[in-house]
């Protein structure tokens, strides 16, 4: 590393040092906020380390021990052991990885503590337990005063730099006593009254080297709370000056053309479609700019929804557009638009990554004369210089795929457009308020009536055979298949190799009589679009494609959706997927093939697919499995972080805090109150970041 010559500002704090402050400074933490910010894993106390002469087999425990013996069990591979003792009993825990490295880490003498589950080798064992070193003074804390000692994360380049968790209760045993009285508080007496927390130095110093489990609780119910708190003030922020600026577009002539829409239909709307229509009605009428999430699950008829929003715009003498994820995406969407607008006299454009730079100047001088228009895309509506003229509306489809950014910057292209946000990906109600705690909220709950349950089986691997000739069944009568092959890996690359090696197999062994084409996230948008096309004029009968088909497409006579490795998919992935078919008269069926072996997370969600079709029911089981921070790591950009709180567990504080934010706001909307300084500063300097992410939903 050649940043030898570079400081740091923790560098200088007793038990860092420059090697230390690098090493820390790349994982984020920067300042001896961010230091104190760094919060334990988890805590031990007397209560919780179990006496080595009181261990059950299979227990998860914590115990604490000198080590006795410490040595290599020389073997095919070599295991390094150490046995400990207490004053009750002995244990031995055993590596057998890395023999070496153990060695230099654990020396007879030393007292360590170790959390894992108990094992039976010739007696009880630990095997790769976790661990951790303590100091004479910390077991001295720990056994004869009864105090609770903090574990922190450790990640490997930690490891190799020291930095483990007692060099942390080092380093914050001389911050508490050096560094606490630079933090003060900052929540005004109102919210410290109403809540009672500890004053924050405090609550600091408590959550780092506690004194009992009472007051440790406290600590962590105060920051658990700021965590919601400082987001829900941002919110609030938010909202309350939207309000403000009465600049917004009131759109409120009468629809014609959504009139004739709403004659043409060969359906009745559903009631929650028509709720939801008045609500977005209302907001549109509304002088101050919509910012509306619509959700709804794939086929609830969101889309419709949203045109007919779009038909009020554009009555309204302006234009609008309509961003989706992906091209395939976009091209479908504008075919099936096309179709249904242009008898009503709007012009239908569309504009993707792919869309020729001659085509684009004439889109370009199109937006200025004609107004009654619709621009579908993707992000590159957002990235191009797109002008539109009289921008009034913008729809964003599936929006859990787009970075929160990407839609401010569609928004600073209109003059306060209304924004209607749409998503197929329910979001149980908290983190609805969590994630989206600026927006209003419009929710289809209901299908149209004449949907059929689509039947969803799990089968092996070794029954593709069985399978191939029930979907040749199925092609016989007349309907369409989609095969779709996983993601690899997260590589497109890969990803592609599987479907083009599927796709060959099939083409040349299996589906020898019939259309088949290969559509992936690859090929040219005039190629993929050529082949959308002739999928739904059912001239392809089998779909063969990498996952670029999960969102939005909608073929009516496809009845059957099998899907390769199924076990590689999230839940909400597989019921997206499942989402294409289902959509017309005839009975759908949805294959999960998998290998025999697979793991039991996977095994529960191929079995929760096959028992129920509801987008909300599937939403939470995904949560339940995957836990929070997955749940939205992986699917929401710009999603908060929190230090400490988790919006599912600690719902009651996120509530309080959202009550306490808005309230706060209603009084002082740009936080001028003397009461309230420290708070705004606060607020400016720690969460800047985040402020900027969140000021369009
Ligand atoms: P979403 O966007 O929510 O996935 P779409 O708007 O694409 O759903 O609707 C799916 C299909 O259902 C479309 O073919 C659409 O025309 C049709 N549809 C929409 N609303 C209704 C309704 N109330 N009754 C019957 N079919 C409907
Ligand atoms: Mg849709």
């Amino acid at each position: 590393m050649t940043s030898q010559n570079k400081t740091y500002e923790l560098q200088f704090i007793k038990g860092i040092g420059p090697r230390r402050a690098e090493i820390l400074f790349k994982y984020g933490i920067k300042t001896v906020t961010d230091l104190f910010n760094y919060f334990p894993r988890k805590y031990v106390d007397r209560s919780n380390i179990v006496p080595l002469n009181k261990l059950q087999p299979e227990q998860e425990v914590t115990v604490i021990g000198r080590i006795e013996v410490a040595g290599i069990r020389k073997g095919r591979k070599p295991i390094f052991y150490i046995v400990i003792s207490d004053d009750h009993g002995i244990l031995e825990a055993v590596w057998f990885n890395a023999a070496n490295y153990f060695k230099d880490l654990f020396k007879v003498g030393d007292w360590v503590s170790l959390s894992g589950k108990i094992g039976f080798y010739r007696g009880f064992q630990l095997t790769h337990p976790e661990y951790d070193r303590l100091g004479e003074k910390e077991i001295d804390n720990l056994i004869n005063t009864g105090r609770i000692i903090a574990f922190y994360s450790e990640n490997e380049s930690f490891k190799r730099a020291g930095i483990n968790s007692y060099t942390f209760r080092k380093i914050f045993d001389f911050l508490v006593s050096n560094h606490i009285q630079t933090f003060s508080e900052f929540f005004p007496p109102e919210i410290m009254d109403k809540r009672k927390f500890l004053i924050r130095p405090k609550a600091i110093k408590e959550i780092h080297i506690p004194e009992s489990n009472e007051t440790l609780d406290e600590a962590i119910r105060r920051f658990k709370y700021e965590d919601f708190y400082f987001l829900q003030l941002m919110f609030a922020l938010q909202k309350a000056h939207q309000k403000e600026k009465p600049v917004g577009i009131s759109f409120d002539k009468k629809s014609p053309r959504l009139e004739k829409l709403y004659q043409s239909l060969p359906f009745e709307l559903t009631e929650a479609q028509k709720k939801v229509i008045k609500e977005i009605r209302k907001d549109m009428k509304d002088p101050s700019p919509m910012n509306r999430l619509l959700q709804g699950d794939v086929g609830s008829g969101k889309t419709l929804v949203a045109l007919m929003a779009i038909l009020i715009a554009i009555d309204n003498g302006y234009q609008a557009a309509l961003m989706v994820p992906t091209e395939i995406l976009a091209d479908q969407h504008f075919i099936n638009i096309s179709r249904m607008l242009e008898p009503l006299n709007v012009k239908v454009s569309l504009l993707t990554g792919s869309t020729s730079q001659k085509r684009r100047s004439v889109l370009g001088r199109e937006l200025k004369q004609s107004i009654p228009h619709l621009v579908v895309g993707t992000h590159a509506l957002i990235q191009d210089a797109v002008k539109f003229s009289e921008l009034g509306l913008i729809v964003i489809d599936e929006q859990h795929r787009f970075g929160v950014m990407q839609r401010s910057q569609l928004v600073e292209k209109g003059i306060n457009a209304d924004v209607l946000v749409m998503t197929a990906t329910p979001i149980p109600r908290t983190l609805a308020m969590t994630a989206y705690g600026h927006l209003d909220s419009s929710v289809i709950d209901e299908m149209p009536a004449n949907r059929k349950a689509i039947t969803t089986v799990w089968r092996f691997d070794n029954k593709a055979d069985k399978i191939y000739e029930f979907i040749h069944e199925r092609l016989d009568a007349g309907e369409q298949v989609y095969i779709v092959y996983p993601l690899v890996e997260e590589s497109e690359k890969l990803d592609l190799k599987a479907a083009t090696e599927g796709f060959n197999f099939l083409s040349k062994n299996i589906f020898t009589k019939n259309k088949i084409a290969l559509i992936h996230g690859r090929m040219k948008s005039d190629e993929k679009e050529k082949i959308m096309r002739a999928y739904t004029a059912n001239e392809i009968q089998v779909l063969v494609s990498t996952t670029v088909i999960e969102v939005g497409v909608d073929v009516p006579n496809a009845t059957v959706i099998l899907i390769e490795h199924a076990e590689r998919f999230g839940l909400s992935q597989l019921h997206q997927l499942r989402g294409r078919i289902g959509r017309g008269e005839a009975q759908s069926f949805c294959i999960l093939k998998t290998p025999y072996n697979i793991g039991d997370i996977a095994q529960k969600r191929m079995r929760i697919m096959t028992e129920t079709q509801d987008g909300f029911v599937i939403a939470e089981k995904d949560l339940e499995l995957r836990g929070w921070g997955d749940f939205f790591g992986t699917r929401q950009h710009g999603m908060p972080e929190f230090r400490i709180a988790n919006p599912i567990a600690d719902r009651e504080i996120l509530e309080q805090a959202r009550q306490d934010a808005f309230e706060l706001i209603a009084r002082d909307p740009f936080l001028r109150k003397n009461e309230n300084t420290a708070l705004h500063q606060m607020m400016k300097t720690q969460y800047k970041d985040k402020m900027q992410l969140i000021t369009i939903g």
